[in-house]
């Protein structure tokens, strides 16, 4: 006889992205004219970048022919690609080698599967409001209660990020386990500083705790004195692993490729150097069979120079709707945050209104679609998401329409 996993009963319902896809369903069928702009979703819209496009073809072409066609791979990825990505940590100052890397069919899927070589009794902090998956992952794992009234998991740390500590944590006053970090930050669009990053580090080499760091949107930061990568700080080869993709960066959404860096130094209390290592390798190998080749060969393609030139464009174009979106907030008079260093724009709702308030407001006023703050915890309770991943004539429509028919 069969039994389910009880542990999956006790997940919210995938509140957040099917309740906006409701809501805006709704308002379409009651007004067929509208022509509603979408800046909810945090899915790329510009095409690939050509060399990308080059690499592809070309590994398809060899696999169309006997004598250079090739099947599986290494599930930790190919060399070149391995070796492209540790050069690109060097260019960071961040200190990580090949032999850490292990190629991924995405950013997402590393985040959801990393606390599977923990064990389930680990105590795990999020920042709040985060990225859903890191709770969801550790909600399905086991390692949590139920929701409470205030929106919370029972047993999992919450560290809230608000406007009052710059959208970013203290470090935990408890002894946690597990710690997700995301920087540049999903929601909020806030980028840890260096010494807020030092902080987790020394935390997590006292406690012997492991930082889970997302650095999806890395490639967004254009200051140079903020961290890329937490392996810019020293020690954290004994504490952190490392997440990251080609999906924002290269317009991968829909392509899948990313990475994990896993060092070999990397310990816990009851592992060694070489331990947590050894087991993601031995946990990849047995639940995954590699990244397509076709698809590695166009990631490989966007880290050479003329690929990485045609990223940085891709990236400022982002970069510079996110501009577009801030200053419109800004000129009405509205607390802005993130957009900077980030293609997230975090906007404080107006004195007594709520999220979900704001998002039909700006629905009904504007048809603009955004995404409510409390979908990504209830940190994020009044606040507001706007993407800067759309098509220029789209964001420029949106501001354009905010100015003119938001009602503050
Ligand atoms: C988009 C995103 C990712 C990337 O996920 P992929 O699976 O690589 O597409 C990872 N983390 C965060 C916070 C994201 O927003």
């Amino acid at each position: 006889m069969a039994t389910i996993n009880p542990a999956y009963a006790r997940l919210s319902a995938g509140y957040l992205f099917p309740e906006i896809a409701r809501r805006t369903r709704e308002f379409q069928s009651a007004h067929p004219d509208a022509n509603i702009l979408r800046l909810g979703i945090g899915d790329t819209t510009e095409s690939l970048p050509p060399v990308a496009v080059a690499g592809m073809k070309e590994a398809v072409e060899k696999l169309g022919d006997v004598n250079t066609y090739s099947g599986y791979g290494d599930s930790e990825g190919i060399t070149p690609l391995r070796q492209a990505i540790s050069d690109l940590y060097q260019g960071w100052g961040a200190d990580v080698n090949m032999a850490d890397v292990f190629v991924s069919d995405g950013a997402k899927s590393d985040s959801a599967n990393i606390q599977s070589i923990f064990d389930t009794d680990n105590v795990v902090a999020v920042q709040d409001p985060a990225y859903p998956v890191y709770v969801d992952s550790n909600v399905m794992a086991g390692r949590t209660g139920r929701k409470n009234d205030r929106g919370q998991y029972e047993g999992l740390v919450y560290m809230p990020c608000t406007a009052e500590n710059g959208f970013f944590p203290e470090v935990p006053k408890q002894k946690v386990d597990l710690i997700y970090i995301c920087s540049p930050n999903n929601p909020t669009g806030t980028v840890a500083s260096r010494a807020q990053l030092e902080g987790f580090v020394q935390y997590a080499l006292e406690h012997k705790a492991v930082v889970l760091f997302d650095s999806a949107y890395a490639a967004f930061i254009e200051d140079q004195n903020l961290p890329k990568s937490i392996y810019e700080i020293p020690g954290a080869r004994k504490c952190a692993i490392e997440v990251n993709s080609f999906s924002k960066t290269a317009g991968f959404t829909g392509v899948r490729l990313g990475w994990a860096i896993v060092p070999e130094e990397l310990e816990a209390e009851d592992a060694a150097p070489g331990v947590l290592h050894k087991m993601w390798t031995r946990r990849q190998n047995t639940y995954f069979n590699g990244a397509s080749n076709v698809v590695q060969a166009g990631g490989l393609a966007t880290l050479s120079s003329e690929g990485q030139k045609q990223t940085n464009e891709l990236v400022a174009y982002y970069m510079e709707n996110a501009r577009i979106i801030r200053d419109c907030l800004v000129e009405l008079g509205l607390k802005v945050f993130g957009g900077v260093n980030a293609p997230y724009v975090w906007v404080k709702t107006p004195e007594g209104v709520g999220s979900w308030e704001f998002f039909d407001q700006l629905l009904t006023d504007c048809h603009v679609v955004g995404t409510p703050g409390a979908g990504f915890g209830p940190s994020g309770e009044g606040y507001f998401r706007l993407s800067a991943f759309g098509h220029r004539e789209n964001i420029q429509e949106a501001t354009q329409r905010i100015r003119d028919r938001l009602k503050l």
